[in-house]
C-alpha cells in the first residue's frame, strides 16, 4: 500500500497529517456546528464511493455522519468517532489551536488526539479499500457532542433502530488509548440540589431556615457514601479505580456572614461501576433527603424548599468478555487483555444499542483536554495498517462465500 511521500524519515506519510490538519482547521468546539466539518467528509467519502447518510441534531445545527462502503443489508465493522473537541478557552497554547504544528514526530493542535487522528485514519483507511469488493461493509460514524453528553451517538442509534436497519456487527471507537483496548467504563450522573430558606438577622437564627445546614448535611452524607462504597471495590485488576466514584464539584451559599442564607446549591457527580445499579447514589441521597434533611429544614421554616434534579447521566459500558471484537483487537495490538477505559465515551451507547465494541485508538487521553494537545506521528503510522488489518478480518472473510 503506497501513501506518498514522507514528512521526514521517522515521520509518517504525508497524507494522514495533511488530513489531520484539514479536520483540526475546522473549529468544533462543542458548543458550534460541525456541518462544515461534515460536508468536507461527506465530499471526500463521496469521491471514494461510499454511501454517505446524515442524521441531523434536532435543531439541525450539527449531524451525525454514517457512511458505508459495501453492501448495505448485512452489518459490518463499524469505525466510530466524536467529531466535537472541548473548548480551549483559558488554556495556554503555544501556538494556534487549530492549525495543526508539527514538531519532534509530533502533531500538536485541538483534537489531534481526541481524535480526529483517528478519524484521519479511519478515512484513509476506507479510500485505501475503495476498489474492494467488501464481502461485509465498513462503516464510518462521525458524531457530534460527544463531550457534551454523547447526544449525537445515541440518535444516531434511536434513527437506525427507527428505520428498522441492519445494525453494524461489530464496532472499534478510536478514543485515545494508545492501541490498549478498553471493553468497558464506569458510567456517570451529575445531581444539582437547590436549598431554599429563608434570610433573616444571624442574631435571630430560629426566625429564618438556614440553607447551608441541610447543604451540609447532603454533603456530609456523600462523603460517607464514598466511603462505604469504596470498601465495596470489585474489578481491581480492569479499573484504576475499581470503586463507584462520588465527588462534590460545586457548593454555592449565602451572602454575609450576619445573614442567615436563603440559598445554597450543590453540584455533585457520580460514577458507578459496570454492573452496579446506577441509581444507586442518587436513591440513596434522595431517601436521606425525605427521611432526614427535609423534615429538619422544614420545621424551621414551611417555606424552606429543596429541588433536586439530575443534570446528567450515562449509563456504565461494559461489553461481555470474550467478543469476536475484543479477540480481534488484541490480536492485530499485541494488547495481552481488554481493560477499563478511565474516561466516558460513545461506547456505552452502542453497546447498550446492541453492538458489540470495543475503545481502541491513537493518542494519550493524557494529551487529551490540555492546552499543547498532541498526537505522535509513531501512533498515527501505527494505526494505517493496523485498520487495513481490521478492515480485511471482518469485512473481507477468508472463506466465505
Ligand atoms: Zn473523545
Amino acid at each position: 500500500m503506497q501513501f506518498g511521500k514522507r514528512t521526514d524519515p521517522h515521520g509518517p506519510p504525508m497524507p494522514i497529517v495533511s488530513l489531520l490538519s484539514r479536520l483540526v482547521a475546522f473549529d468544533t468546539t462543542s458548543v458550534l456546528s460541525n456541518l462544515a466539518l461534515i460536508g468536507f467528509v461527506e465530499e471526500r467519502l463521496r469521491a471514494a464511493g461510499l454511501e454517505v447518510e446524515r442524521y441531523a441534531s434536532e435543531d439541525g445545527r450539527k449531524a451525525n455522519l454514517l457512511a458505508t462502503l459495501g453492501p448495505l443489508d448485512v452489518g459490518g465493522l463499524m469505525l466510530a468517532g466524536h467529531t466535537d473537541v472541548v473548548p480551549v478557552e483559558g488554556q495556554a497554547w503555544s501556538s494556534d489551536p487549530f492549525t495543526l504544528r508539527e514538531a519532534e514526530g509530533r502533531c500538536y493542535g485541538r483534537g489531534t488526539a481526541d481524535m480526529k487522528g483517528f478519524l484521519a485514519l479511519a478515512i484513509l483507511a476506507a479510500e485505501a479499500v475503495r476498489h474492494r469488493r467488501l464481502k461485509l461493509p465498513l462503516h464510518l460514524a462521525f458524531t457530534y457532542d460527544e463531550e457534551t453528553g454523547c447526544q449525537g451517538a445515541a440518535l444516531l442509534m434511536r434513527r437506525l433502530k427507527a428505520a428498522g436497519r441492519v445494525l453494524p456487527r461489530c464496532a472499534v471507537i478510536g478514543e485515545p488509548s494508545n492501541f490498549q483496548v478498553f471493553r468497558m467504563h464506569k458510567g456517570i450522573a451529575g445531581v444539582r440540589v437547590r436549598f431554599r430558606g429563608v434570610e433573616g438577622h444571624s442574631g435571630k437564627p430560629r426566625k429564618g431556615a438556614n440553607a447551608i445546614y441541610p447543604a451540609a448535611q447532603v454533603v456530609a452524607r456523600l462523603v460517607e457514601l464514598e466511603a462505604e462504597l469504596e470498601a465495596r471495590r470489585s474489578m481491581e485488576s480492569e479499573f484504576e479505580v475499581p470503586y463507584t466514584t462520588v465527588s462534590v464539584g460545586r457548593l454555592r451559599a449565602g451572602t454575609a456572614l450576619n445573614i442567615i442564607p436563603n440559598h445554597a446549591e450543590l453540584l455533585f457527580e457520580y460514577r458507578t461501576m459496570p454492573g452496579e445499579d446506577p441509581d444507586y447514589v442518587l436513591n440513596q441521597v434522595m431517601g436521606y433527603i425525605e427521611e432526614r434533611v427535609r423534615p429538619a429544614f422544614q420545621a424551621r421554616h414551611p417555606d424552606a424548599r429543596i429541588e433536586l434534579q439530575v443534570v446528567t447521566r450515562g449509563a456504565p459500558m461494559l461489553l461481555p468478555p470474550g467478543s469476536e471484537i475484543e479477540a480481534l483487537a488484541l490480536e492485530l495490538t499485541g494488547a495481552r487483555r481488554a481493560t477499563a477505559a478511565p474516561y466516558y465515551s460513545e461506547g456505552a451507547e452502542y453497546v447498550g444499542a446492541g453492538i458489540p465494541t470495543v475503545l481502541c485508538g491513537p493518542g494519550d487521553i493524557d494529551q487529551a483536554h490540555r492546552p499543547d494537545e498532541y498526537v505522535t506521528h509513531e501512533q498515527l503510522q501505527r494505526g494505517l495498517p493496523l485498520l487495513a488489518r481490521l478492515i480485511e478480518r471482518v469485512c473481507l472473510p477468508q472463506g466465505a462465500a
